[in-house]
């Protein structure tokens, strides 16, 4: 596998395989990866010619200092599963290379920027869009591949390719667990023995609100999933919400739309997200 640092590296790269004809899958991620990481390289060596992944703690999409600072890193184990999975190529680069000669950008991403992780977490998403722009003018790939976990992250990529015009097909990937259902992400490495035991909890109630959609409202649903995490856990919730999966505004009744809840919670320092696909 080959591991560039310096962008003028991956874009020599970049030129050479597409004069080969070459098919670029593209993952980016911020490292620490687990499986959910590389069931995203399997796609892209399934689908794609040469796969390029990229391990990035973008300090600009980060709203909170100790976030950034705690954020696991483990670049070696990293290059070791990702050449292990098959990866052709993988770009490491400093924030300063990365940021080196870039005039900052902004990007207008109008509702998605108001709502849930953007309400939380101020520029973060302008934070993502700007980096993952930059990112695709680098290794321009045929097929880049996105994780469903970050679900309103999906939305803001395909909004920030529609507006910059980048030719590049976005494929939208499946949670991947672990065993008991928790929603595997590099902050979970941050939890206590105890609180790891109690992750799960919010996959749970995601699954339990799948049942309820047959009896009762939107509001219903999401008061009981917001009483139950006051009373009975060691969870603080910042936002439970119910939409439509294709707009991702909220709906107040279950009527034939695509259906999907957001979940995003405190467990002790741990902020940990989850969604599921509620209807169909
Ligand atoms: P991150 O390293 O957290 O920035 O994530 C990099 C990519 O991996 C993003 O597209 C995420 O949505 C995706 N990803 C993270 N966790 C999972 C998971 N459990 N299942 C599927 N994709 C994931």
């Amino acid at each position: 596998m080959l591991i560039y640092k310096h962008k003028t590296e991956i874009e020599d790269y970049i030129s050479q395989t597409k004069k080969n004809g070459k098919k670029i899958g593209f993952v980016p991620t911020m490292g620490a990866l687990h499986q959910g990481h590389l069931a995203l390289i399997d796609q892209a060596v399934a689908k794609t010619d040469q796969v390029v992944a990229s391990i990035f703690v973008n300090p600009k999409q980060f709203n909170n200092s100790e976030d950034l600072n705690k954020y696991p890193r483990m670049p070696e184990k990293d290059i070791d599963l990702l050449q292990a999975q098959g990866c052709h190529a993988v770009f490491l680069p400093t924030p300063d290379e990365m940021y080196a000669g870039v005039i900052e950008r902004t990007y207008d991403l109008g509702y998605l920027d108001t709502v849930m992780e953007a309400k939380f977490r101020p520029g973060h998403f302008n934070g993502v869009a700007f980096v993952v722009d930059l990112l695709f003018e680098l290794v321009r790939p045929d097929i880049a591949f996105f994780g469903e976990k970050d679900f309103q992250q999906l939305a803001v990529i395909n909004e920030m390719v529609r507006q910059k015009k980048h030719r590049v097909e976005v494929i939208a990937c499946p949670t991947i667990r672990e065993t008991d259902g928790l929603a595997m992400s590099s902050r979970n490495l941050r939890l206590t023995a105890e609180e790891r035991k109690q992750a799960p909890f919010l996959y749970q109630l995601l699954k339990e609100a799948r049942q309820q959609t047959a009896s009762l409202t939107p509001d219903q649903i999401k008061a009981t999933i917001s009483n139950t995490l006051t009373k009975n856990s060691s969870f603080k919730l910042e936002y439970i919400e119910i939409v439509n999966a294709l707009t991702l505004q909220p709906v107040s009744a279950f009527n034939n739309q695509p259906i999907q809840i957001l979940i995003a919670a405190w467990l002790g320092s741990v902020r940990l997200i989850d969604n599921i696909q509620l209807l169909p």
